[in-house]
């Protein structure tokens, strides 16, 4: 049996019952075979079977109480995947669905992506299986005050920096950040995803949409091509899809497209930014009532999706934009967009392809971002809010925007080179695993074996 192989049976046996994990890692160990075949110091050094075992992983109860006065409890997570490269680094996800598979996948994922964008972050993520979709404002506030009560003793500006994910924004990280200093009695860089009043970089909020744009578009004009008057499938409406949606439409794309959890907004001419800011950025409505500001726009609820798959990636597009969540986009959506005609699939969602679409994706060669590379522009902005905080600085709109359009496109040029390097140019998967891989493995061989 090959190291990849010996690798993946042990991890199988001591991580059952973890697909998305198993997806995640499997996903990896496939696309570093070609280095492998030439570098044995990886395998000398036993870098995979440590970089497949989180550093760290804490898992803690949160006990709060609701506005009946009821006590609830849920189960935390902070997994401290690799500190390689820099202080651990990665978001905090609320939704139901959060479990040790889920939030190890996520960390997993975190490290190679936090190499790519070539700044000092190791790999992290963390969260809980808490539904904030039904909660009050006083009880999402004392939720996100329990949450931290358990996990400051574990992070610090220069030891673990969380930020946002699925149903954490700006306030909660505010509710966070306000735990954190009267625990600790610390103003510092704890948490990224701030408010710009107290310590937060502008253009965080914006910068994984943003970034998936870039990232797009240094993968159209690698090709003489660009994204003037091209119609875009976003999926999602929470703040990964609506900043998609705003640069496309700065850059004179027509994204068509939005969904949340209940049904989706096919929008013809073009979906309507404002509405759906007002809709989502606000009380969070759902995306039915977008009908109410522009009925010409089609809705489709959930229930009348058809063998459950997300209506979205049937409406014929040249570019999609999968900004949801993991999984979302499987081997048959693949094949309508691609029958459809599309060119390019930039990913704002953490994994959200299905290995089957992407195989699909890859053997049509069409320019697929995978998540890893092009989502990487919200932590690389998180990572320009660490150095704003560490020199007590706050830099413009357009310096902070500047510095990640460069970083995209850097990270695009890694992922291209090496995938041009082992002999698959258009293998974007391949050229970000071995890039990230090679940048973390040398690291962790320099720093002696833990
Ligand atoms: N949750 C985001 C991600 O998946 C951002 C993490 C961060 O800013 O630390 O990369």
């Amino acid at each position: 049996m090959s190291y990849l192989e010996n690798t993946f049976t042990r991890f199988h046996k001591i991580n059952p019952h973890e697909p998305e994990f198993t997806q995640a890692v499997h996903e990896v160990l496939e696309s570093l075979e070609p280095l492998f075949a030439r570098e044995s110091k990886y395998e000398d050094n036993g870098i995979l079977e440590r970089i497949v075992e989180p550093e760290r992983q804490i898992v803690f109860r949160i006990a709060w109480t609701d506005d009946k006065g009821r006590v609830r409890v849920n189960r935390g997570f902070r997994v401290q995947s690799n500190s390689a490269l820099g202080p651990y680094k990665g978001g905090l996800r609320f939704h139901p669905s959060v479990c040790s598979s889920v939030i190890k996948f996520l960390g997993f994922e975190q490290i190679f992506k936090n190499a790519l964008t070539g700044l000092a972050i190791g790999g992290a993520k963390g969260g809980a299986d808490f539904d904030p979709k039904d909660k009050s404002p006083a009880e999402i506030m004392r939720f996100c005050q329990a949450f931290m009560t358990e996990l400051y003793r574990h992070i610090g500006a220069t030891i673990d920096v969380p930020a946002g994910d699925i149903g954490v924004g700006s306030r909660e990280i505010g509710y966070m950040f306000g735990q954190y200093k009267r625990l600790t009695g610390h103003y510092e860089g704890v948490l990224t995803g701030k408010r710009p009043l107290w310590g937060g970089s502008l253009v965080r909020t914006e910068a994984t949409g943003y970034g998936c744009v870039y990232f797009a578009q240094n993968m159209l004009k690698a090709h003489n091509k660009d994204l003037e008057g091209r119609i875009c499938t976003v999926s999602g409406a929470g703040n990964v899809a609506i900043y998609t949606i705003e640069k496309l439409q700065q850059l004179g794309a027509i994204p068509v497209t939005c969904s949340d959890s209940r049904g989706f907004i096919w929008d013809k001419h073009g979906i309507n930014l404002n509405t759906l800011k007002r809709l989502k950025e606000g009380a969070n409505e759902s995306l039915e009532s977008y009908l109410k500001y522009r009925p010409d726009a089609v809705y489709t609820p959930v229930e009348d999706y058809p063998e459950g798959r997300n209506p979205v990636w049937s409406v014929p597009c040249e570019l999609a934009f999968p900004c949801a969540t993991q999984n979302e986009l499987n081997e048959h959506d693949a094949e309508t967009l691609l029958a459809n005609g599309c060119i390019l699939v930039s990913e704002g969602a953490n994994m959200p392809s299905t290995p089957e679409a992407v195989h699909k994706f890859l053997q049509a060669k069409i320019l697929y971002g995978p998540g890893k590379a092009a989502n990487a522009g919200g932590v690389a902005t998180s990572q320009l809010e660490m150095a704003q905080n560490a020199s007590m600085q706050q830099w413009t709109f357009e310096e902070v925007d500047h510095r990640l359009r460069i970083i995209m496109e850097n990270i695009y040029r890694q992922c291209a080179n090496t995938a041009e390097e082992f002999g698959e140019p258009h293998n974007l998967v391949l050229g970000a695993n071995i890039a990230g891989f090679r940048k973390v493995a040398d690291a962790m061989i320099e720093q002696g074996v833990y």
